[in-house]
């Protein structure tokens, strides 16, 4: 068993349930750490160490990475897309100031390792819409886009001026059964399953031929855990990588369900998310992460809709 001591921030989240599950399963479940301003997770319960933290207190934050011997810190605590347009204010300083707090604690305290994710929302409507590549016009037009960019260039700011070990990935869309999206614009991906179980129909907020880039959230995971897994020297982008699944619209997702349930109907309401979606990439190119660190996604759209089905039925019993 590895020696690390991995603090989560955000761990009741979308991605922070599954990522402080895998990670226990790892490193221990006394050496994850899980931390956030909910209650715990239901699935995080009775399986290792749970705190209540604001990761906007600095102090608060510092104290505790220095009494639990930190060495890893995982950042998930952010406000999301849509939840970002309602009040973009917030969501600045929020994503910022967490940001700052976590990588100037690493500095004074010399951590090895922090992982923040970015995300497709970095692009633009000026970037190339089909396999946007790594490096290419990168202007954002959302809130939490500004935010992300920010953020990745403050990432690679600490590991080229301090030398801070900092690794992150850009996530498209994540779809998962176990815990809630938490007020992206993908979230219809995820909403569209449980619908399709329990009413049979689904009223999608984006237009049928919106094409998206989506990942299923074990793949996302293993990524995480790949990256942060990886030889520091292999690591060449420090700011944040590429990273794609599968590309999807909501017609085709539909395609895909009634191939399970064939009685399933969509209808389209398109609503504020719509302009959102308009600026993001269609399709991503993650050669870079293939080929620094080997990256290679296991879920397409019909393995994904398989599994998903599968899995929420047995939730719902
Ligand atoms: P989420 O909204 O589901 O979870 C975030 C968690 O952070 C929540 O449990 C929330 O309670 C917690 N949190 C918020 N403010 C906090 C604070 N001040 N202190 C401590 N905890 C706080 O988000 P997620 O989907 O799990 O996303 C995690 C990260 O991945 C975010 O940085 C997000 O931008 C990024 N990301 C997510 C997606 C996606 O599709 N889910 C895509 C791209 C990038």
């Amino acid at each position: 068993m590895k020696k690390d001591k991995i603090l989560v921030i955000g761990a009741c989240g979308q991605i922070g349930v599954e990522l402080t599950l895998a990670l226990r399963k790892m490193y221990g479940d006394n050496n994850v750490i899980a931390s956030d301003l909910r209650e715990e997770h239901e699935l995080l319960k009775g399986t290792g160490p749970y705190v209540s933290l604001d990761v906007m207190n600095k102090e608060m934050l510092h104290v505790l990475v220095i009494r639990h011997n930190i060495t890893q810190v995982y950042l998930l605590a952010a406000i999301l897309s849509a939840t970002g347009e309602k009040n973009p204010l917030l969501a600045w300083h929020i994503n910022m100031a967490s940001l700052l707090n976590v990588l100037d604690i690493a500095k004074e305290e010399g951590l090895d390792k922090i992982y923040w994710p970015s995300s497709i929302a970095v692009f633009g409507p000026n970037s190339p819409r089909q396999e946007t590549p790594q490096h290419t016009i990168i202007e954002p037009t959302t809130i939490y886009g500004i935010s992300k960019f920010a953020g990745e260039r403050w990432c690679e700011y600490y590991n080229h001026r301090y030398g801070i070990d900092v690794r992150s990935l850009r996530y498209p869309g994540l779809i998962s059964y176990k815990s809630a999206p938490g007020g992206g614009t993908t979230d219809y991906a995820v909403e569209i399953y449980h619908d399709a179980l329990e009413e049979g129909s689904y009223k999608c907020f984006l237009k049928e031929d919106t094409y998206l880039p989506m990942m299923y959230m074990p793949d996302a995971i293993r990524a995480t855990i790949e990256l942060m897994e990886a030889d520091s020297a292999s690591i060449k982008v420090r700011s944040a990588y590429n990273l794609s699944g599968m590309s999807f619209s909501p017609k085709e997702i539909s395609a895909a369900i009634k191939e399970h349930i064939p009685t399933f109907t969509i209808s389209y309401e398109p609503d504020y998310r719509q302009q959102i979606a308009d600026g993001w990439p269609q399709s991503i190119d993650d050669e870079l992460a293939a080929q620094d660190w080997g990256w290679k996604p296991e879920f397409d759209l019909p393995k994904m809709t398989a599994d998903m089905l599968k899995n929420l039925k047995t939730q719902k019993g």
